[in-house]
């Protein structure tokens, strides 16, 4: 099956102009401004009014659910397949989070598994918050090398109450071996790190390098917009070439209270010259978003939402000044770049046909295809997880 899509403005994310593309199968096998065909049937798709974007890809997402920080009644429920599939994003990463004693390895990657059963593309990552990681074989090195779907270790958790409290040495450890497993898989092998609000902020990770052949970029520390002082502290991270990334799920309580919105977050960056290229955005989905005053003592909690990454990227054009070039890089090439996932990411010949069409007018989304095949159609989610319950 070969579709044409025309009359589409292309953000590949370089912005391109109007320009056709063509699927074949779960590629993209054309790019240019005519594309002739011959000897094929073409399924035409005229998109005028439309934006043409890559699929989008969000490295952390609790796609089993988290939390647990207030007790079993606090845990928090798995993502469903088409609240992803709206929210545009093609291509995510599983983790566990805080809890890895109720919420397994295992259940993730049948999680995983039955996303990419129903058509986007799903990675995890071994281990959770605490060090020693938790892993499926002996150690993270062969969790990389011998299962498919784990991509890095993480999020591991430093400058949090809920860590492991990790020492350098252990940091050390951690990234040698998710470099080594993930050299001999091909793989990224990297260390996923959820920054608390801990006053060591980013120190650790710059005290694991330290005197190493290990370079920052082995670390992918989220949640660096949490408030003012982890932000600076990232700042200086990806200015000495590390990359960061910010969290997109929030609330209202948080906001108030010193965190700075993603979409912000990502202005303020870019006007630090950092380059697109060391800037992320993930949506933390259905994490927990738990509300600790400054004792540590549990004040509330809310969900965080996968729909959260495109609409912080569409604030970020409207409210922020943002280029949508810059906008969309954050959420496809910049973390597919990271995550050493060469197919995704990006709009061009032989990568993965994963593509969101945006309305123009109001930059709303419009369309979702993951591997060539139509997950969302005019805002109508079509595929759905077998116990989703479809609108009537
Ligand atoms: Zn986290």
């Amino acid at each position: 099956m070969i579709t044409r899509i025309s009359q589409a403005e292309v953000y590949s994310p370089a912005a391109l102009g109007v320009q056709q593309l063509l699927v074949a199968g779960n590629r993209i096998a054309g790019l240019a401004q005519q594309l002739d065909i011959q000897g094929a049937e073409v399924f035409e798709l005229e998109a005028s009014g439309c934006l043409l974007v890559p699929g989008f890809v969000d490295s952390l997402a609790h796609i089993i659910g988290g939390g647990g920080e207030g007790g079993f009644t606090t845990r928090t429920s798995e993502m469903q397949f088409a609240d992803a599939a709206r929210a545009g994003v093609t291509t995510l990463v599983g983790v566990l989070g805080t809890d890895a004693v109720t919420r397994t390895l295992t259940n993730l990657l049948a999680k995983a598994s039955a996303f990419n059963e129903l058509g986007v593309t799903c990675y995890c990552y071994t281990g959770s918050y605490q060090i020693p990681a938790r892993t499926l074989m002996a150690d993270v090195m062969e969790d990389l090398v011998l299962i498919d779907k784990f991509i890095g270790v993480g999020e591991v958790a430093i400058a949090d109450h809920r860590s492991s409290q990790p020492t350098a040495d252990e940091l050390k450890k951690l990234a040698s071996q998710a470099r080594v497993g993930g050299m001999l898989a091909g793989k990224a092998g990297i260390v996923s790190v959820h920054v608390g609000s801990g006053a060591s902020l980013l120190d650790p990770l710059h005290q694991a390098v330290n005197g190493t052949e290990l370079s920052l970029r082995q670390f992918y520390p989220t949640h660096i917009n949490r408030n003012q002082d982890v932000f600076a502290a990232g700042i200086r991270f990806a200015k000495a070439g590390g990359v960061i990334d910010f969290t997109t799920s929030t609330t209202a309580y948080d906001l108030k209270h010193g965190e700075v919105a993603a979409a912000q977050a990502l202005a303020l960056a870019l006007e630090q010259q950092i380059p697109i290229a060391n800037l992320t955005l993930s949506s933390d989905g259905n994490a927990s978003l738990p509300l600790f005053n400054p004792q540590g003592e549990l004040l509330g909690l809310e969900v965080g939402k996968v729909s959260s990454l495109y609409q912080s990227a569409r604030t970020a054009v409207l409210d922020y000044q943002v280029s949508l070039s810059n906008a969309i890089a954050a959420i496809s090439a910049s973390p597919a770049a990271v995550l050493g996932l060469k197919h995704k990411g990006e709009l061009a010949v032989g990568k993965a046909a994963d593509l969101v069409l945006i309305h123009k007018d109001d930059l709303q989304i419009h369309s979702v295809y993951a591997k060539g095949r139509t997950m969302v159609q005019q805002q109508k989610a079509l595929v759905f997880g077998t116990f989703e319950n479809p609108p009537r």
